[in-house]
């Protein structure tokens, strides 16, 4: 017996030391900056990890340059049908994808992409790539796939925003009617009004014309919302969209004698939505002019950047505290609520400008400093 534990003590020591020598330490380029990593190249030990796997919910792929699937968990085989040695296109066919992968094989950097696929049914996913190009689990150059499978939590949105959407549209017709009896009861100089109900009226106008406000951009979300992830294909010339939406601000600019400086580029197309850019810069304008007092300037810039069309709207107005700016793309989100109440607003725009811009595959960049202004800038791709 006493034998049988010392000949079990050094067949795990003699283990232990193989592997031991066997460890090394390789540089794996991650995403942020280039870390050592400790892994054991055992190609047994690889092969646990890549069961191991088989036991985490989301999908799994790894592929080769030829775009072959050299491995994929189970999660990936159940939920999007993937099989070895199959072409990633016959489960997963996404022109952005393959544009990803691409990109990742040629070590370029590539963001996390959200696609949808119809296989049969439509799947939606986001999925991470990680190119690894020091043969971890194959003798050859591969690239991971991390998907995240998010079909449910879209159809829960999907609920979520039919039920807005229905709740608005049956509110709009009854209220309507009430604002508009308000409305005639107002002008009315024939019916005799004491002065409670004389001083009363302009409010309750002033707060049904607040509710519609409030349905209409509730219904605007949740519309945005179902069509997010529908690709504009209009080709769209940006300066004639926001020469036309500084144009319908005409009255109010003079009103509030701001002045709006508007420096164009020459070729600034992208693919687009007239209507949606119309009102991503409606919004973005209107809140420069309702931020800002009376006799300040501002300045809408554009710019190309590389492949990118850049437009900056820059106001001089009361700005937003740093610790808020991340906040204000939320939706009813408002620094200041007895401010945004006085001049109408309700803390919609700009969570709908986030939805438009991303349905143009878009980014907005936010700066602010207090007291000084604001700088809201969207980037396209330019056509
Ligand atoms: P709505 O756009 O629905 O009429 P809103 O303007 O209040 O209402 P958002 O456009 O979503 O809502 O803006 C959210 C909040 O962000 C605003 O209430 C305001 O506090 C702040 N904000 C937005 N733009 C500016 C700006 N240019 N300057 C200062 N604060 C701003
Ligand atoms: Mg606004």
């Amino acid at each position: 017996m006493e034998l049988l534990t010392i000949i079990l003590i050094l067949i795990i020591g003699i283990l232990s030391f193989l592997l031991l020598k066997k460890e090394r330490v390789l540089g794996i380029n991650l995403e942020d900056n280039q870390k050592e990593v400790k892994i054991i190249e055992n190609k047994d030990y690889q092969k646990n990890i890549l069961s191991l796997l088989n036991y985490i919910p989301e999908g799994i792929i790894i592929i080769n340059k030829s775009k072959e699937i050299l491995y994929n968990n189970s999660s990936a085989q159940k939920r999007f049908e993937t099989k070895l040695n199959e072409n990633i296109s016959s489960s997963l066919r996404n022109p952005d994808l393959l544009i990803s992968i691409e990109k990742a094989f040629n070590n370029q950097k590539v963001k996390d992409l959200e696609i949808e696929i119809r296989n049969p049914s439509v799947l939606r996913m986001n999925i991470s790539l990680f190119y690894d190009n020091n043969n971890l689990f194959f003798d050859e150059e591969s690239c991971m796939l991390f998907i995240r499978d998010l079909t449910e939590f879209y159809k829960f949105q999907q609920l979520k925003s039919d039920f807005v959407a229905n709740v608005s549209h049956e509110l709009r017709t009854p209220l309507q009617s009430i604002k508009m009896g308000l409305e005639t009861f107002d002008k009315n100089s024939d019916i005799n009004k004491n002065s409670e109900v004389n001083n009363l009226l302009p409010v309750m106008i002033s707060q049904s014309e607040r509710m519609e406000n409030l349905i209409r951009d509730l219904l605007s979300l949740s519309k945005i919302e179902l069509q997010e992830h529908i690709r504009p294909t209009h080709e769209i010339n940006l300066i004639e969209v926001i020469d036309y939406v500084i144009k319908t601000y005409e009255n109010i600019v003079k009103k509030n004698n701001v002045n709006i400086e508007f420096q164009k580029t020459e070729n600034f197309k992208i693919i687009g939505d007239r209507d949606k850019l119309i009102e991503i810069f409606t919004n973005l304008i209107d809140n420069s002019i309702k931020y800002s007092d009376k006799n300040k300037e501002i300045k809408i810039t554009t710019k190309k950047e590389g492949n990118l069309n850049i437009v900056s709207v820059e106001d001089q107005g009361i700005g937003i505290p740093k610790e808020f700016i991340h906040r204000i793309t939320e939706r009813f989100y408002t620094v200041d609520p007895s401010k945004s109440r006085s001049v109408g607003g309700t803390g919609l725009g700009l969570a709908i400008v986030k939805h438009l811009v991303s349905q143009h595959r878009g980014e907005m960049d936010i700066s602010s400093v207090q007291n000084k202004g604001t700088t809201i800038s969207v980037k396209f791709n330019s056509l």
